[in-house]
């Protein structure tokens, strides 16, 4: 990379949401609002306007026959049928006239009368009684969007278009652009707001690319073509870097590849203390193909299998068909591996087009996880029937989320009965004894973990929800990251009075939120008795090699010692001492991060 020659070196903090060190150019996600120009025209400027306005219309056709072929080529015909919604739906006569009606009688611009126009097509396609139309909104704010900035004059972004790898640098990344990111396109991501466990940024992890978030307003110095370092162990962007500086971090660069590299050795190793307690490892996924490499990073099985994947990269809903072979696809890479699939958890900071959610105020104090199930019953069952019928085939154990009472998991295991008499009745095979989980993730169910676990197979603590109901912090909220601390007394309490719960009922404990994945909170689990931690697949080597280098009861131990700690600093002193006697050598790891946030 060459370094910038005119600009100075500036450096911008944030929180390190996955690891690793990118260096390259930016790529500016401008936000979602559309600016147009409200001013009038004059009776002689009519013409010009009109004559923008369908130069802007071809010029968008032709953006979208080559969007049509790219998405052809990379996701199939299915997926690129959508631009031809979208060309349809750029020569709507009706858009294309009440437009042209604007400019000529209200003397509006042509970009405000085109978004005028939509605009009213788009609130008389919200209200309508019709799914199907309901669901086209968002592509008319594409199209809109698209014509807007052609008339402007300014560059239409789309990943499919995408020629060479790029830092991609926004306000906010949602889920949905995140899954739109081509993985050999992205070298790293860097976002002004968002947390550490916000659903962008977990995909980041999930994607392997490094990410900081909470990057605050100062990102906005950043252009579309400036050269920037992401270092996603340490959470820094460095824009326009010196010599000095690039030759630091190829060098960094270079040993986090070593040190990744040495880590690989414990692959095919046993998730096991040095005095033989066995720890069950495995990985979180968002993304069915990622099933196939989790096995290279050692772990054993599918600890969470983020279904809504399938649901925010579509517009329709999947159909089971198309469910169940993802499922029956996943099941069969893990072979005799276990594989825990949590049905839908949209709603929160995760909005699918394909299901209407009324807007909320809190949406993540809202109709999220299983409270979708009752308006959306049907949802559901597809979605039990899908994964039904790839249990037939290996080792399927099912996930609830959002449970705050026993009446849900009830209500669920209602439908499920019902949905395998459905499957007896038409002879289709099915694990009868299928496991049912609940993620614990909100106090309350936290509260009355043995009252849950009596009427579950197993429980999975989400600390990523945990954390921010108990302490009433937003997860994705960067100005009160500082509050939102895993090792805050009253959430380590919570943690050991869960897994105690549950193994009163007999059941076991795993973990998937990302406090599994943290380093620093490796000893305290193993010593609180957690039986299975499922983690990002980045870490499991590092997670891994810890496991193997404590004895349980050392852990015990340390576990005695945090628990009696007052405060989210005393907690974490001790800890960083311990880490820095017996892990001094794993130099890029989260913990140098951790350590490098406060
Ligand atoms: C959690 O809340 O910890 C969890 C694993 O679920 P998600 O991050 O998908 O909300
Ligand atoms: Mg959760």
């Amino acid at each position: 990379m060459e370094p910038s020659s005119s600009n100075k070196e500036i450096r911008i903090k944030g929180i390190p949401a996955s690891p690793g060190i990118a260096i390259g150019s930016v790529l500016v996600l401008s936000g979602d609002s559309i600016k147009v120009d409200s001013n009038s025209i004059t009776p002689d400027q009519i013409d010009a306007q009109i004559a923008k306005l369908m130069q802007a219309i071809e010029k968008s056709k032709i953006d979208l026959i080559e969007l049509r072929e790219k998405a052809e080529q990379s996701f199939g015909e299915t997926d690129a049928q959508i631009f031809d919604t979208h060309n349809l739906m750029l020569d709507d006569d009706l858009i294309i006239q009440e437009a042209i009606k604007r400019i000529r009688e209200r003397l509006e611009t042509a970009d405000n009368a085109y978004f005028q126009a939509v605009s009213q097509f788009e609130s008389y396609l919200a209200h309508t009684e019709d799914e199907y139309l309901r669901a086209r909104t968002s592509d008319l704010v594409d199209i809109k969007r698209r014509v807007i900035r052609h008339i402007q004059g300014k560059p239409v972004f789309s990943f499919a278009l995408l020629e060479n790898p790029v830092i991609v640098v926004a306000q906010e990344l949602t889920p949905s652009d995140t899954v739109n990111f081509k993985r050999d396109k992205i070298l790293a991501s860097a976002t002004e707001l968002g947390g550490r466990t916000s659903h962008a940024a977990i995909m980041s992890r999930s994607l392997k690319v490094p990410s900081i978030v909470g990057l605050g307003s100062a990102l906005q110095a950043l252009e579309t073509g400036d050269q920037v370092i992401v270092d996603g162990n340490k959470g820094w962007v460095i824009a326009h870097p010196s010599l000095q500086t690039i030759a630091i971090y190829e060098k960094q660069r270079r040993e986090f590849a070593v040190y990744q590299a040495k880590l690989g050795h414990i692959r095919d190793l046993p998730a096991k203390t040095r005095d033989g307690k066995k720890i069950e490892l495995s990985a979180n996924i968002e993304f069915p193909e990622e099933a196939q490499t989790i096995g290279e990073d050692g772990a054993n099985g599918v600890g969470l299998y983020r279904t809504e994947y399938l649901f925010l990269t579509r517009k329709e809903l999947p159909s089971e068909e198309e469910q169940y072979r993802e499922y029956a696809r996943i099941v069969q890479i893990m072979g005799d591996q276990p594989i825990i699939i949590r049905t839908l958890d949209v709603g929160g900071d995760k909005l699918p087009t394909s299901i209407k959610i009324a807007p909320e105020d809190n949406p993540f104090l809202g109709v999220r996880g299983l409270r979708l199930y009752l308006p959306f019953v049907d949802v559901f069952k597809t979605q039990l029937r899908a994964i039904l019928r790839a249990s037939a085939k290996g080792q399927v154990r099912l996930l609830l989320p959002m449970i705050t009472t026993v009446s849900e998991i009830k209500f669920c295991k209602e439908i499920l009965a019902e949905v395998k008499e459905d499957l007896r009745r038409g002879q289709i095979p099915f694990e009868e004894n299928l496991p049912v989980g609940a993620t614990i993730e909100v106090p309350s169910a936290a509260i009355i973990a043995d009252i849950i676990a009596a009427e579950c197979d197993f429980l999975s603590i989400g600390t990523n929800d945990l954390i921010q109901y108990t302490l009433a912090v937003d997860r994705g909220n960067e100005n009160l990251a500082y509050l939102y601390q895993a090792y805050n007394p009253a959430i380590l309490r919570l943690i050991r009075e869960v897994i105690e719960k549950g193994h009163q009922q007999t059941v076991w404990v795993g973990m998937c939120g990302e406090m599994a994945s943290d380093p620093l909170a490796t000893m305290i689990l193993i010593g609180l008795g957690l039986d299975e931690f499922s983690v990002s697949p980045i870490s499991i080597p590092l997670i891994k090699e810890i496991i193997r280098r404590v004895d349980y009861t050392e852990c015990e131990g340390l576990a005695e010692t945090v628990l009696k700690c007052q405060s989210v600093e005393e907690v974490k002193a001790v800890l960083r001492t311990i880490l820095k006697q017996k892990f001094e050598d794993l130099l890029y790891c989260q913990i140098i991060a951790e350590t490098n946030q406060d």
